[in-house]
């Protein structure tokens, strides 16, 4: 069920098989399969997932490909609720080892916080990663475009982008190599730096030997109307004209709550296994957040894999059905 702040001394005292940190496509997942493997979940989102940005859900079997990432959300999150899975909005801190069990520690609601502390014997790190975005003094006008044509991802958008006159806007010099990756859907490139880093010489060949721009203006605004970005207007006035971008700019892993535990990471992804366990045996990661590729199918599928390893682990520890056998003698 839904948990209300009313509701939530009743599960305080119950220890969980598993908790979810992430109610995204990984962390959704991954519940539905914990339910239906007749184990208790409780999954804890602050909301926002990278999905809710994506306005339409490209590369994904058996969606149309223009279903907006909140529709997948939506119906995620009625399935597993229609499994009797616990869902809490609300804010993970910190995640102590007891040896036994986690104790997750939760902050809920932002104005007038309350803070509990909730048990499972396992956890699943689903809480993905948030990008990084061009820095404007107006950043309304940022995000009147991210998610529609300033696209964040190359292997989601690169086809819609495939011809185009297209701009990359990057945070440092290796964060521009992406513009090579663009190459193969357009040849129409121009990289931006908006002021913000220098630009060495074999790069700057490496883009001239490819027929690219390079702009080392800082931007002022982007121009163009109904969330579609139709170009740049940079600080000295100017215009470049553009019909679509894509922003590498790095992001953000949503990870500080696991900063109490010692796991491997590579740059800010969790390192797991094939089923998703981490490097700590009760803790799986799947989604953004681990080392992989940032797809929704991805992280449906790594979900499903971490869910499947921990009723493997639990089945084979307690040796006995969770129900007893429904008869079906007359
Ligand atoms: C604009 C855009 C377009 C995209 N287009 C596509 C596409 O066309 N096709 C495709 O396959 N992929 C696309 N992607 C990538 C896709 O959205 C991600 O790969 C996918 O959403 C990852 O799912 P996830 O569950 O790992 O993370 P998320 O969906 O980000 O979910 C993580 C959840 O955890 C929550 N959380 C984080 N920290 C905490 C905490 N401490 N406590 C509680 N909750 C927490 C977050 O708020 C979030 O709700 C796109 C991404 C963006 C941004």
């Amino acid at each position: 069920m839904q948990l209300t702040k009313q509701a939530l001394s009743q599960r305080t005292d119950h220890v969980y098989d598993v908790l979810v940190v992430g109610g995204g496509a990984a962390g959704l997942s991954a519940g539905i399969y914990l339910q239906r493997y007749l184990l208790s979940t409780l999954m804890i989102d602050k909301g926002k997932a990278r999905s809710f940005w994506m306005q339409e859900l490209h590369n994904y079997l058996g969606l149309p490909s223009d279903t907006p990432g909140r529709e997948v959300l939506k119906q995620g999150k009625d399935h597993y609720l229609s499994l009797d899975g616990d869902y809490l909005h609300a804010y993970v801190e910190e995640v102590i080892d007891e040896g036994e069990t986690f104790a997750v520690r939760v902050r809920v609601g932002r104005q007038n916080p309350t803070y509990e502390v909730f048990r499972s014997r396992y956890l699943i790190a689903a809480s993905g990663i948030i990008d990084h975005l061009p820095q404007l003094s107006n950043m309304k006008n940022v995000f009147d475009y991210a998610g529609y044509n300033l696209h964040v991802c190359l292997i989601c958008d690169g086809y819609e982008m495939r011809d185009q006159r297209a701009g990359v806007f990057g945070s440092n010099e290796s964060s521009l190599d992406v513009a090579f990756s663009l190459g193969w859907f357009t040849p129409h490139i121009t990289v931006f730096t908006n002021g913000a880093f220098e630009v060495g010489p074999e790069l700057r060949d490496r883009l001239t030997q490819k027929g690219y721009t390079l702009n080392e203006q800082p931007i002022h605004q982007f121009l163009g109307e109904n969330h579609q970005m139709s170009g740049v207007e940079l600080a000295d006035g100017s215009v470049v004209e553009l019909d679509a971008g894509l922003i590498s700019m790095g992001s953000k892993y949503h990870a500080d709550y696991l900063n109490g535990i010692d796991l491997d990471y590579q740059g800010g992804n969790v390192v797991t296994d094939t089923m998703n366990r981490t490097s700590h045996p009760r803790i799986f990661a799947v989604g953004d957040l681990k080392v992989g590729m940032n797809q929704v199918i991805v992280a449906a599928s790594d979900g499903a894999l971490a869910a499947t390893q921990i009723w493997r682990d639990i089945r084979r520890s307690e040796g006995t059905r969770r129900v007893p056998m429904v008869s079906n003698a007359a």
